[in-house]
């Protein structure tokens, strides 16, 4: 049974987390089809409380050196169309297809939904744990369900967008079921563009305004969107390829009305949109920017110089360095400001 999941020891990580950070997982295995889930199960019922670690692309987490028991790479490919009309398509896709391909697929298909999550790296099944988002859209928008076992009995189950319980960069994933759940499945639910009053392309961020405002907006397409995306993602992040990150390191802090009215006293330019609940989402990249941080290196690790929320890794440092740095930057924006920054990858320290 072990020889279909090819188990390896010992096997390094540091090609497979876009931080680079040097680990090493005491056992890796790749899962690369869906018949490959029940001998993964069966394996895991036999070694009971054997740490467990999924790795999609690997973009959004922080590892230690050692990464103790079984870390699985999720490969599966593949999509399936599940229903069609003259103006929405459904698809379901397998975990292990990788995100901003889809997306460009989507776009070439013309179908519309996902095209401001262009350039998001990582995978389709890992997108429904943080509710990726990005200009304004986020996955929860075309996320119709999510399948995937049940690791403590082996059930496969399928969430409903509801149950799902997405919120800001937040879901189910994240709190009920956090290691007890791996997504096999995710289907999505595209509008087809057929004219161009046939979709309402979300165009109110300010960076992807001006980048359309050239354009003839009545005939704007997926495509166009997306290339907007790009152009403007590629104009200010760093490519995890050359300078080793994982996006924005923190979240952007809600915080009440009466903390936003004090910040803002004291810093009129302070950068900070009003969201539900009479409470504030705080740009915690303007925050950073006026504490300093950006561009500032401390022993071999950084917040980018373009975008201060992007934590650098630059010199591949080890996961405990990161942690150490961020905790400095937390402690500080935490007295300048009174705001707690959380940390937004999942880290295995
Ligand atoms: P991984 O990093 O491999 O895993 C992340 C977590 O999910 C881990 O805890 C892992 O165990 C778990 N996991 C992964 N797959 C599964 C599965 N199938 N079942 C159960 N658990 C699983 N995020 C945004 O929201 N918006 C952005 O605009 C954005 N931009 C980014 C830009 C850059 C340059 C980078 C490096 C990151 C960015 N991110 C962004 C963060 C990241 O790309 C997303 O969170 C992405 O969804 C992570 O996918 P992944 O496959 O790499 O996940
Ligand atoms: P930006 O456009 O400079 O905006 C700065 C912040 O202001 C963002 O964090 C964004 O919040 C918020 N914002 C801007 N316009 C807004 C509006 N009209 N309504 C509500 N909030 C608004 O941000 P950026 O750093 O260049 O990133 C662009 C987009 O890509 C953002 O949506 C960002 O979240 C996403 N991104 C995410 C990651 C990640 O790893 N999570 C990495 C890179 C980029 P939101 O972040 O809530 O959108």
């Amino acid at each position: 049974m072990t020889a279909d999941l090819h188990i390896h020891s010992e096997y390094p990580l540091q090609a497979y987390n876009t931080l680079s950070v040097p680990a090493y997982a005491e056992q890796y295995c790749e899962i690369t089809a869906d018949k490959q889930w029940p001998l993964l199960l069966d394996f895991l019922r036999k070694q009971a409380h054997l740490p467990l670690l999924f790795l999609g692309g690997g973009s959004n987490l922080i590892l230690p050196k050692q990464v103790p028991g079984l870390v699985v790479k999720i490969a599966t490919q593949g999509k399936n169309i599940l229903s069609e009309t003259e103006s929405e398509i459904v698809i379901r896709f397998a975990a292990g297809e990788n995100w901003h391909d889809t997306v460009m697929w989507s776009v070439k298909n013309q179908y519309c939904g996902i095209e401001n999550l262009a350039l998001i790296p990582g995978s389709i099944g890992a997108a429904p744990i943080q509710n990726i988002g990005a200009y304004g859209v986020e996955l929860m928008d075309c996320c119709v369900q999510v399948e995937g076992y049940e690791l403590s009995n082996g059930v496969l189950r399928t969430l409903s967008k509801h149950a799902c319980a997405f919120a800001y960069r937040d879901s189910i994933f994240k709190h009920t079921l956090k290691d007890r759940f791996v997504i096999t499945h995710v289907t999505l639910a595209f509008k087809k563009w057929v004219n161009p009053q046939s979709y309402n392309f979300q165009t109110d961020y300010p960076a992807l305004k001006q980048y359309l405002a050239e354009s003839d907006e009545k005939n704007l397409r997926p495509q166009d969107i997306a290339n907007a995306v790009i152009a403007i993602r590629n104009s200010k992040l760093p490519d995890p390829a050359t300078i080793p990150n994982a996006g924005s390191f923190f979240k952007n802090p809600i915080v009440d009305s009466h903390t936003y009215r004090h910040i803002k006293q004291l810093y009129p330019d302070l950068v900070a949109y009003p969201v539900a609940n009479k409470q504030y989402k705080l740009a915690a990249g303007w925050l950073l920017d006026k504490a300093g941080w950006k561009g500032k290196l401390v022993e071999g690790i950084a917040m980018h110089k373009d975008q201060a929320l992007v934590l650098t890794n630059p010199n591949k440092c080890e996961g405990r360095k990161i942690i150490e740095f961020a905790q400095q930057v937390q402690l500080d924006i935490k007295t300048r400001f009174g705001v707690l920054l959380e940390i937004e990858p999942r880290s295995y320290l």
